[in-house]
């Protein structure tokens, strides 16, 4: 089942007709479906959604949405937004700290593209005191994604850092070497389908790993960020760290927009730094849809809202 409904709903991410219909509906009003996700298309809405989760104590970090482009005009755009992205955020004075998909910059079209659009992005963001984490695509994406994230860290920019997946097979070899950097890692369990090849496909053997790398990243880790719903891996983080004399200062954990809002604020109330991955933009159908594939169960406020807007 649990990868089962990730591949289910992958093959749903690719229909167009079904990108049709969610697109007609999903964002039409401020109550629509997939709203409960995405903090909307359009900037202004991003920060109006930061202004409030700020405003709750919690931090953030701003996710325009949009991977897998064909065309360097496409990534060359992307880098743009981003770019102007930076500006909108200093002048609204929120929280400095954006997250970006390499597919997104040009890593499909080739990687020197993709390495001078980063550095675009991570020369301004540096110059103005933002942190930027490059999101962890899937695996055929991973050595790609790590390479380009070194070239630029030993050309001096240190205000990035990468995401790292439990699920696959590889991340431990890869959470030392960030270690070894001195790079700030953010732990996920994986979004994506993956094969056995690559990745573990019982929810158990992901939990864990997840578990495990968790414990590396706290002993060695630089400031890391565990990025789960999962109460079990939220309990086995602060058991640990508490354990270990780890105070709540060196980690920080990070789950979706609009994903266990109870528990955001319980972490927060009880002391510890609760980062919010805000996602905005047009662009916004595959990354619903892995949401989808996460919890099949929320198929249904899908329907409910489709068949209210009809
Ligand atoms: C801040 C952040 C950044 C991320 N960045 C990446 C990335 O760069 N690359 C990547 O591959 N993945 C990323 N992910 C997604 C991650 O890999 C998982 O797919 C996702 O977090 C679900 O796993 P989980 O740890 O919450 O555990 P699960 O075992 O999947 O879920 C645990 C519980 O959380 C709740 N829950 C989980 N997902 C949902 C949902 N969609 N809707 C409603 N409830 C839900 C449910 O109560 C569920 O029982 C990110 C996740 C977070 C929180």
């Amino acid at each position: 089942m649990y990868a089962g409904a990730k591949a289910f709903f992958y093959a749903l991410s690719r229909s167009a007709s079904l990108k049709g219909l969610a697109s007609k509906y999903g964002m039409r009003s401020c109550d629509s479906f997939a709203r409960r996700f995405i903090a909307g298309e359009t900037v202004e809405e991003a920060i109006e959604t930061s202004r409030r989760v700020q405003a709750e104590g919690l931090h953030l970090t701003l996710d325009y949405l949009g991977e897998s482009v064909r065309t360097a005009e496409e990534a060359n755009a992307a880098t743009r937004a981003y770019v102007r992205l930076l500006d909108v955020i200093v002048a609204a004075g929120i929280e400095r700290n954006i997250s970006l998909k390499l597919t997104q910059l040009g890593a499909s079209i080739d990687r020197a593209t993709c390495v001078d659009n980063l550095r675009r992005i991570l020369e301004p963001a540096g110059r103005h005191g933002f942190f930027v984490r490059i999101d962890m695509e899937n695996s055929p994406w991973t050595q790609m994604t790590l390479d380009i994230f070194e070239t630029l860290w030993q050309q001096e920019y240190r205000n990035v850092g990468v995401a790292l997946q439990a699920a696959l097979h590889r991340t431990e070899r890869d959470v030392q070497r960030m270690n070894e950097l001195g790079a700030r890692v953010r732990l996920v369990k994986g979004a994506y389908k993956e094969p056995e090849t690559a990745a573990y496909q019982r929810k158990a053997d992901v939990d864990a790993a997840f578990l495990r790398l968790m414990r590396i990243l706290l002993d060695e880790g630089t400031y890391p960020a565990i990025a789960t719903h999962d109460p079990a891996m939220i309990d086995g983080t602060r058991a640990y760290a508490a354990g270990r004399g780890i105070g709540k200062d060196r980690f920080e954990f990070q789950m979706l927009y609009g994903i266990r809002r109870d528990l955001q604020a319980q972490l927060s109330a009880e002391g510890y730094g609760v980062r919010l991955y805000i996602p905005f933009g047009r662009e916004w159908f595959p990354y619903f849809m892995r949401r989808l594939g996460e919890r099949p169960a929320n198929l249904g406020f899908v329907m409910r809202g489709i068949l209210r807007e009809k």
